[in-house]
């Protein structure tokens, strides 16, 4: 049982397998034992092991112990959740904020809480899986508008008219290829069609806006994204993840919300760490200003040997390669060289369109960007990809 499956991912190189990894300082992890540069870390300004995260955690694991009992709704909410959510309201600038166990979590239990068969849901073709199966959950019809198409997204929306709500939900940063979602017309459409638009933070958390709070804030739309969805896993360093909104969506999502209602609560050393991040961010500007110079000056360095990619200001930088067999080679040949960067294939991206998709983090130094550039290079040389 389940080995042909298994025999036809491998013959068609769709076998992914589990490696071990350990050891993270800041760049370079041991991966099977071997030191390699991290380039696939979603850990983008290194805060897993900051020492002022290390310390809050530390603390909340003295005081409060390791599990948190319940979910929220049985045993009670910890100071520590009251804490974190009284933070991320403040940092989003909304009037409430409710915290779930992940971002695949929130996604799957927010959809299907405020849209139903009545609504209908418009959403990016590139959206992350965890939107897509909050969709599927929600049992709404789904519109999916071809990736960042305003006029698609526009058409669609016109001959909805007669739905009861209609929600545009979408990633910001697109989480495998590093674009950013335009926003700014988005929410204009939003308001031109009474929609209810739902964005997700999960890469631009930390990373965009002058302030690191996000999408809203580097467009200067706060006000016009009534759902907005971030993680704590990624650049904050933690686990876990938030919705930021109106009191009424989250007394709301607290009544309907199965992922929130049917699960334990996030033990209360990852809500001291998430706090701790929060605080960092909002009053430390430096670490993202790294990243993005970092971003920058490895964007300049492919480009200089004639490696394409596109220049947004955010942290992932997919190098496309096609089929699953060259994306699979190049990340061996990466990995001989002494780089993790994963292979990405389908379904976690269309077919044809399999990637090496690398991330740059704070704490790489030059040496370690422009080390990874030349070796890219070479093989681009060599007609690897
Ligand atoms: C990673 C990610 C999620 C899931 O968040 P987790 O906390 O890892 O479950 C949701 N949406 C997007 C866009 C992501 O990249």
């Amino acid at each position: 049982m389940f080995e042909q499956e298994l025999s036809y991912l491998r013959d068609h190189n769709l076998l992914r397998q589990l490696s071990r990894v350990e050891g993270f300082d800041g760049s370079h992890v041991r991966l099977e034992g071997k030191n390699v540069l991290l380039m696939c870390s979603n850990d983008y300004l290194g805060l897993s092991i900051h020492p002022t995260l290390i310390q809050a955690a530390g603390e909340a694991l003295e005081r409060y112990g390791t599990g948190s009992g319940a979910s929220r709704l049985v045993s009670g909410t910890g100071p520590l959740h009251e804490e974190l959510e009284y933070k991320v309201a403040q940092f989003k600038g909304t009037e409430a904020a409710l915290v779930f166990n992940t971002g695949y979590a929130a996604n799957t239990g927010i959809i299907p809480a405020v849209v139903d068969e009545r609504d209908v849901i418009l959403s990016d073709s590139l959206n992350h899986a965890s939107i897509i199966d909050g969709c599927r959950l929600s049992k709404s019809p789904v519109d999916v508008y071809r990736h960042c198409d305003l006029d698609h997204l526009e058409t669609l929306l016109s001959k909805r008219s007669a739905c009861r709500r209609r929600l545009i939900v979408t990633d910001s940063v697109f989480s495998m290829d590093g674009d950013i979602a335009p926003l700014r017309d988005i929410s204009s459409l939003a308001e031109k069609y009474d929609a209810l638009l739902m964005v997700d933070d999960a890469h631009a958390t930390g990373i965009l806006g002058e302030n690191g709070r996000g999408s809203s804030e580097h467009f200067g739309i706060s006000g016009n994204v009534h759902i907005q969805m971030g993680t704590f896993g990624k650049a904050l360093g933690s686990f876990g993840a938030y919705v930021a909104g109106t009191r009424a969506l989250i007394d709301l999502l607290v009544n309907r919300s199965r992922s929130f209602m049917y699960s334990t609560a996030l033990p209360a050393p990852v809500c001291a760490a998430s706090s701790a991040a929060l605080d960092l961010v909002a009053h430390d500007p430096l670490l993202r200003k790294r990243l993005l110079a970092n971003r920058e000056k490895f964007g300049r360095s492919l480009h200089a040997r004639g490696i394409a990619i596109a220049d947004a200001p955010t942290p992932i930088v997919p190098i496309l390669c096609g089929t699953s067999s060259t994306a699979l080679r190049l990340s061996h040949e990466l990995l001989d060289q002494g780089v993790f960067a994963s292979a990405i294939r389908p379904p976690t991206v269309p077919q044809g369109t399999s990637r090496i998709r690398m991330t740059i983090l704070a704490t790489h130094t030059d040496q370690d960007l422009e080390a990874a550039s030349a070796i890219l290079g070479r093989m681009k040389q060599d007609g690897i990809f």
